[in-house]
């Protein structure tokens, strides 16, 4: 498909907003003067949107208002919904982080408005409003207790046990000799890592609220390696100001007795065990090597060692799963009864083992999805509330994914991280450290190295670029 975008500025928003309506479809943006197409945006005195297809042909005008991007918008949601008999609940709403855009939007116009605004102007569904407005509720209370002096540190641990079809992050299943034999050499970069930016979050004054350790797969570390990366977070930054420790243990089939009591005599109070599903056959469909039954088992364990705060992940619409197959997921993770309960909607990225496989997947899932969404926020609505929520690109159905949490056991990272309330400083591969100055709304991002091999070997680059930690500190004071 061609998007020809002729005297108007709003390319990337179409190309967007299109791309929610044909995820798979290869858009080529073209901004110039061109009559041979197949789909028109175009601002000249008025606003005309045409799609033209074989079998489809339609345009719609309007007169130049103040508010040109947002009547195109609705007009190609209008003209698109029509082709492709698909009616985002987003509406035209693009963007990542729903309940942000809400609660900065309230704070200029107020609520009635706000709610004016989405519902009409954006076109969001009742459903997908009142969503936002509850997230966005629990949300602001949790943002009033960061404070300009506030940070919160990310750790990355970019290795897997094996790799999930449906995956696109950057991880390395350690099945393969060269990524495992680089494990040592990385933790030990990472200890590295972390005193050093310890040392420059001591010099800049900042104040530790939550410490996050992802990836990938962190329980992919022995017991020793995990607990050489805690030690240094204990060794090298003040915890006694931190409210909440996670280590994202992900992954049954690397969870031991051992790991779980390295976590449980250390200060983390928060981990992750994530089923994805409870059924075997979708387990192996995505290539996770873990059955139901491990999942259960090691949550029980946890238990027993007395983890009073774990989070399950779930995702709708993964491939072969059925709506009485995630039914069935959601009822025995409530059964479980974990503190938090994350569901996410199916992504298929291109880097993913889907997206090479099965690309139209998310598309083909968009109902399926949807429904197992509704069921899922209607059984949990008893004991949990949606606390975080956040959108990603090539969904199935543009749906979102929903941290559900029961009262108090918010995971108060995920939100400072989702509403960039304060900086969060990171440490390894594929991390991104993001500056927040301490009173203002500027924002800076510092790279890590992506692939844990140019980790390691650009190391030293690395620490260049983190002096630019103290450098925004210098220019955006406490
Ligand atoms: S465990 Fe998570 S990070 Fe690792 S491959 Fe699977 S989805 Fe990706």
């Amino acid at each position: 498909m061609k998007l020809l975008v002729i005297n108007h500025k709003f390319h990337y928003e179409m190309e967007k907003l299109v791309r929610i309506f044909m995820p798979d479809e290869k858009i080529q943006v073209v901004c110039e003067e061109c009559d041979d197409f197949n789909l028109l945006t175009s601002v000249t005195d008025e606003i005309l949107v045409t799609i033209n297809f074989d079998d489809f042909n339609k345009i719609l005008t309007a007169p130049l208002c103040e508010d040109n991007e947002m009547q195109m918008g609705r007009m190609v949601y209008s003209l698109f919904g029509e082709y492709t008999g698909f009616y985002p609940k987003w509406g035209v709403l693009t963007g990542v982080r729903p309940s942000k855009l809400l609660i900065n939007t309230e704070k200029v116009v107020g609520r009635k408005k706000t709610e004016e605004y989405f519902k009409n102007d954006l076109l969001v569904s009742n459903e997908k409003f009142n969503l936002a407005r509850t997230v966005a509720d629990c949300e602001e209370k949790i943002i009033a207790t960061s404070q300009p002096q506030s940070m919160s540190l990310y750790i990355s641990i970019p290795f897997c046990p094996s790799r999930c079809s449906y995956c696109s992050f950057v991880s390395h299943s350690v099945e393969n000799d060269k990524a495992r034999n680089l494990l040592p050499q990385y933790v030990s970069l990472l200890e590295k890592e972390i005193a050093e930016t310890g040392e420059i979050a001591q010099k800049i004054g900042v104040k530790l609220e939550s410490v996050y350790i992802g990836g990938g797969t962190p329980t992919t570390l022995s017991a020793e390696q995990l607990k050489t990366v805690i030690d240094a977070v204990k060794n090298n930054f003040d915890l006694s100001t931190c409210r909440e420790f996670t280590v994202e243990a992900g992954r049954p089939d690397t969870i031991t007795e051992e790991k779980l009591l390295v976590l449980k005599n250390s200060p983390v109070d928060r981990i992750s065990i994530n089923p994805q599903t409870f059924n075997d056959s979708v387990l192996e469909a995505v290539g996770r090597r873990h059955s139901a039954e491990d999942t259960i088992r090691i949550f029980k364990l946890a238990r027993e060692l007395g983890f009073d705060n774990i989070n399950m992940d779930l995702i709708a619409g993964l491939p072969t799963d059925t709506l009485d197959g995630f039914k069935h997921s959601l009822d025995t993770a409530i059964s479980l009864d974990p503190e938090n309960i994350t569901v996410h909607t199916l992504a298929v990225k291109r880097a993913s083992g889907i997206g090479q496989t099965s690309p139209k997947i998310a598309v083909e899932n968009a109902t399926l999805a949807s429904q197992m969404l509704d069921y899922a926020y209607d059984k949990l609505n008893d004991k949990y509330h949606p606390y975080y929520m956040y959108r990603q690109s090539k969904s199935a159905g543009s749906l979102e994914n929903v941290g559900w949490a029961k009262d108090g056991t918010e995971c108060i990272y995920n939100i400072f991280m989702m509403e960039e309330c304060h900086t969060i400083l990171s440490c390894g591969g594929g991390a991104v450290t993001k500056l927040k100055a301490p009173h203002g709304d500027e924002i800076e991002r510092i790279f890590n190295f992506k692939y844990p091999f140019e980790y390691i070997s650009g190391y030293e680059e690395l620490r260049n670029r983190k002096k630019r930690i103290t450098e925004f500190y210098d220019t955006y004071s406490l």
